[in-house]
Order: structure tokens, then sequence, then C-alpha cells
């Protein structure tokens, strides 16, 4: 199936399906070469796989970078920079970013920046690429805060090919699963409903349901960043979850908590300030009930303080004039960004954490 994105800049196709990647030859014809960035884990697993989809000259033509985010460093930029101009990579060229929401950020971020931009492709392989492979945003980190530097850059398509997904690990699964949930979350009470019925539990995350499930995900942030495509408005709701996400993984240093648990963590937070903030009607136990059964661990670590966790939510890019912003849900399917003041956030922290909901 095919999902077009369309923004200001650009439009372009997502294929979603088992075997997409059967459809790489033809789309990748037009380019005089193609660098593949790949990493470390997704190497081995499945590059043969890429490769044998595409020239036979592509085989020189592959970087593998750390997995995770120490691909997202400055040095491994200034890797893949040397290695596009030493394979005598040109502006008809193009970058392919094979592995994780981590490969694609780096990628798409060499690829806007080298030569002033090339062709951009994504070849997702996780669950949670199917939120970061689309919409366009591409970053490294800075040393002083996680994708700080980076661009809107849309790639030329997306080929995402659901039978990668099975090699992920467990964490893996459920980090990518928590974006899956949020987008229900931002969607409606069916969609909600739809990922709790074919998805009861953690032994069935690679459901064969998962790729329908996906490209309703992909939807819905497409709906999104159509209306908005560099965040100034709307968009900002994809950050659902997202404060206090970002400040549990900041806290806890970048990898140790996959982002989607921290993010897991903090859509319950977020329902919880929005039952007491906007009056959500939300039957919480229940929700808690099936993201434990799928083995998400809801509860703010015992060792974050809250002063310390406000401070790095402080530094979100919501807060404005010193004032934290929260997405927080009317309902399933309506959120609203709201400010929300200190001893709420407060008291509510401290009940997270003691798992007293
Ligand atoms: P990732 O690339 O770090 O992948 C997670 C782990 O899974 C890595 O260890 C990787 O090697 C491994 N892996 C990948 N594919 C595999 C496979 N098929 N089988 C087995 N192992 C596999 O990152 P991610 O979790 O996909 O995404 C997280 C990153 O995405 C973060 O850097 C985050 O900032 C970024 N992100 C970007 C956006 C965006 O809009 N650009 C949105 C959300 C997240
Ligand atoms: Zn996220």
């Amino acid at each position: 199936e095919t999902i077009i994105i369309d923004t200001e800049t650009k439009q372009y196709p997502v294929y979603i399906a088992s075997g997409a990647l059967q459809e790489l030859g033809p789309l990748v014809r037009k380019y005089t070469r193609c660098m593949v960035i790949t990493d470390q884990n997704v190497r081995p697993l499945h590059l043969d796989k890429l490769l044998s989809q595409l020239p036979e000259s592509a085989e020189q033509c592959v970087l593998t970078v750390p997995a995770g985010e120490d691909a997202k460093t400055f040095e491994v930029y200034q890797e893949a920079l040397t290695f596009a101009v030493e394979h005598h990579l040109d502006r008809k060229s193009c970058i392919l970013a094979f592995g994780g929401g981590a490969v694609g950020d780096l990628a798409g971020f060499v690829a806007a920046t080298y030569m002033r931009g090339i062709a951009f492709i994504q070849i997702p392989t996780t669950i949670l690429a199917h939120d970061s492979a689309v919409g366009g945003k591409v970053a490294i980190n800075h040393p002083l805060g996680k994708n700080l530097v980076g661009a809107f850059y849309q790639p030329e398509f997306v080929l995402y090919d659901t039978d990668f997904l099975r090699t992920l690990p467990k964490k893996q699964l459920l980090s990518g699963f928590a974006e899956l949930v949020k987008h229900a979350l931002l969607s409606d009470k069916e969609f909600l409903k739809e990922l709790q019925t074919k998805i009861p539990d953690g032994g069935h995350l690679l459901s064969p349901h998962l790729p329908d499930l996906l490209k309703k995900g992909i939807k819905v942030k497409a709906d999104i960043v159509r209306k908005d495509e560099k965040e100034t408005g709307v968009r900002a709701f994809l950050n659902f979850g997202h404060t206090l996400g970002h400040a549990l993984e900041a806290h806890g240093g970048f990898g140790k908590i996959t982002h989607g648990e921290a993010v897991m963590t903090g859509i319950v937070y977020a329902l919880l300030i929005s039952r007491e903030q906007t009056g959500l009607q939300f039957d919480l136990p229940q929700f808690l009930s099936w993201i434990e059964t799928l083995g998400y661990d809801w509860k703010i670590p015992a060792g974050a303080a809250f002063d310390e966790i406000y401070a790095y939510m402080k530094r979100d890019k919501k807060t404005i004039a010193g004032n934290i912003h929260f997405v927080l849900l009317e309902s399933v399917g309506k959120p609203v960004l709201a400010e929300v003041d200190k001893d709420r956030l407060s008291r509510l922290f401290l009940l997270q954490q003691k798992g007293d909901l």
C-alpha cells in the first residue's frame, strides 16, 4: 500500500508492505550512485537482502555506523561526509538510510547538507521508524542536548518492508509500539480499541495485523504533518507524552532507557494531568493493565527526583517564557496544548512514582 505524504516543500510516497523491498530496484535507477548508511546491528541481519536489490557496485558504498544514539554524533557525521566525498557522490546521487530512527536521522542530515542537499531515501527497519521516517525531521545530537543540530528535509520516498521488524528485540518492539499508541490516542477511540484488541499482550507485538496498524499510525502522523510541516502549530501535538519522556531520557542518560519506553511513561503522566485539568474521561486502570501486559513499566523510576526532572522539562522546546506547556487530551483524538502549574506536576509525579493510581 502507498500512503502519500503531502508537505509544503514536497510530496512523497510511503510504500509499506511485507516484502516491499522487492520494489526498490526501479526506484533507484535514476541515481548516479547510492550511498547506504546502516548500523552494526542491522548490517549482519539484513544488508545482503538490501544489496540484492541494488546494482553490484553498491556493495562498495556502504557505511556502517555504531548502533543507537552513537550514530548521531559530529564525528560520525563528518565520517559520513568524508565517505561521500571519497566515493564521488554527486548532486544526482542518493543517500539511503537503512536502519532505525537513529540511522535515519543521521543519514537524513548528511543528505540535507552534503552539497547543499542530495536525494534521501528511507528504508526503515524498526517499529519506531513508522514515526521517525515520516515527516522530514533529521538531526544529530549536540553534547548539550538531543537533536539540537538538524533540518527539515523530506525523503524522496520511504520503503517500509515490515518483514525487517521480525528480528527486533522485545525492548525495541516496545519502544516503537509506544509511538503507535500515541498516534492512536491522538486519533480516535476506535483506533485505540483496535490496537488493544489486535495486540492484546506482549506476545502479539509482531501480530500479522501490525502492518495495517502501522499504516494507520503513519496516516495519523501524515495528517498532522500535512497541516504543519515545520512545527509552528498542530505538529506540536505529536509531542504527546514527550515532555516527561524526553526529560526521563535525558536524566537517565541517552540510550539507557529506550525512547518509546520513556514516552509511554510520559503518556501515562499526560493522561493523569488531563483527567484533572481538561476533565478527560478515560478508563486509566484498563489502559494501565493493557500496557503492563504488553511489558511496559509505566511507573516513574524511583531514582528520578521531581526537581531534577522539572528542570529538564523546562528545557522542552514547548516551554514559553519559562512556563512548561504540555500536550493534553480533552478526549481521545482531541489534543490541546496547555500550561500546567508546578504543584499539579509535582503531586501527580509523586503519585505515578509510587504507582498509586
Ligand atoms: P535506532 O536506530 O537506535 O534502533 C534501535 C535499535 O534497534 C538499534 O540498536 C538498532 O541497531 C536496532 N535495530 C534496528 N533495526 C533492527 C532490526 N530490524 N532487527 C534488530 N535490531 C534492529 O532507533 P529507533 O528506536 O528506531 O529510533 C530512535 C531514534 O529515532 C532516536 O534517535 C530519536 O531521536 C529518533 N526519532 C526521530 C524522529 C523524527 O521525527 N526524526 C521521531 C522519533 C524518534
Ligand atoms: Zn517520539
